[in-house]
């Protein structure tokens, strides 16, 4: 598994830092930005304890619907063509995705914890990485219950996970590509940049991992494709080391005294 994630990362470097080099969307975003290492840190460690615990969600909700679920269901949903079941685990994960992502939005204590990831002040394929554990494992976990659970083969889930997360990659990028038409269809980069935006008409925006049309439906899309936000980042206070911000759920659990902030040595000021 190490290897395994080692190598992953240098594919991803391999592909990436050349096209964030030769095709910037901010030409003076450096390779060694602010944060690199922490990010880093993350893509480095984080896949560990994120992957055992997806696994445990979803073996414990097998638990749950095996037992209840017509065996006839899973057969129709096997027997089907391998891309058909590929776009159909991409639909239910991505609706999944919104709700959940939505509610870390709207849940003021599960905000804090996923401010974490809209800390990032500049955009790359390495921040991507940038997500609490427990806020990926219930983002991913509960979204991909059902692809998980419901008889989808191994081989289309394999394809998802391929295809999902080139694609986180993609846009988070700093790369400086148009999807045109396409944007109506998958996420574009200039659409997740939008979701990153500390400008205050596209706060809670864009919650959608794949597909824009789900935020369409819900109201919560800015199809914006001609330019990217000009500020990044989050007011909201987050722990700037790895360890500060893996253990912040104790930190937001302990009770607090009324209206203490974070202890200022620990907390990046800086952000939407
Ligand atoms: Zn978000
Ligand atoms: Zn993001």
């Amino acid at each position: 598994m190490v290897l395994d994630t080692l190598q992953k990362l240098l594919i991803t470097m391999v592909v990436f830092l050349p096209l964030e080099h030769f095709l910037p969307r901010l030409k003076d975003k450096k390779i060694f930005r602010k944060n690199w290492s922490l990010d880093s840190c993350y893509a480095l460690i984080s896949p560990f304890i994120i992957s055992a615990s997806i696994v445990f969600v979803i073996v414990l909700a097998s638990l749950v619907i095996d037992p209840i679920l017509p065996a006839r269901i899973k057969e129709i949903i096997a027997s089907q063509h391998l891309i058909i079941q590929v776009v159909e685990i991409i639909i239910i994960a991505d609706i999944g995705y919104y709700f959940v992502h939505r509610m870390f939005h709207e849940i003021p204590l599960l905000w804090k914890l996923h401010a974490i990831h809209h800390s990032i002040e500049e955009m790359d394929w390495l921040a991507a990485h940038r997500v609490h554990p427990i806020d990926q494992i219930l983002t991913r976990g509960l979204s991909l219950i059902i692809p998980f659970t419901f008889g989808f083969s191994a081989a289309a889930i394999a394809m998802f996970f391929v295809l999902s997360g080139w694609h986180s990659y993609l846009k988070h990028s700093n790369i400086n590509i148009r999807f045109g038409p396409l944007r109506w269809i998958l996420v574009s980069p200039t659409y997740h940049h939008w979701h990153h935006a500390n400008e205050e008409h596209a706060f809670d925006k864009n919650y959608a991992g794949q597909l824009p049309i789900i935020d369409i439906i819900f109201g919560t899309a800015i199809m914006k494709e001609t330019s990217g936000p000009t500020y990044y980042g989050t007011d909201t206070p987050v722990p700037k080391s790895y360890v500060g911000q893996l253990l912040l759920p104790f930190k937001l659990l302990k009770p607090q005294k009324k209206s203490a902030p974070l202890k200022t040595e620990d907390a990046s000021l800086s952000g939407q």
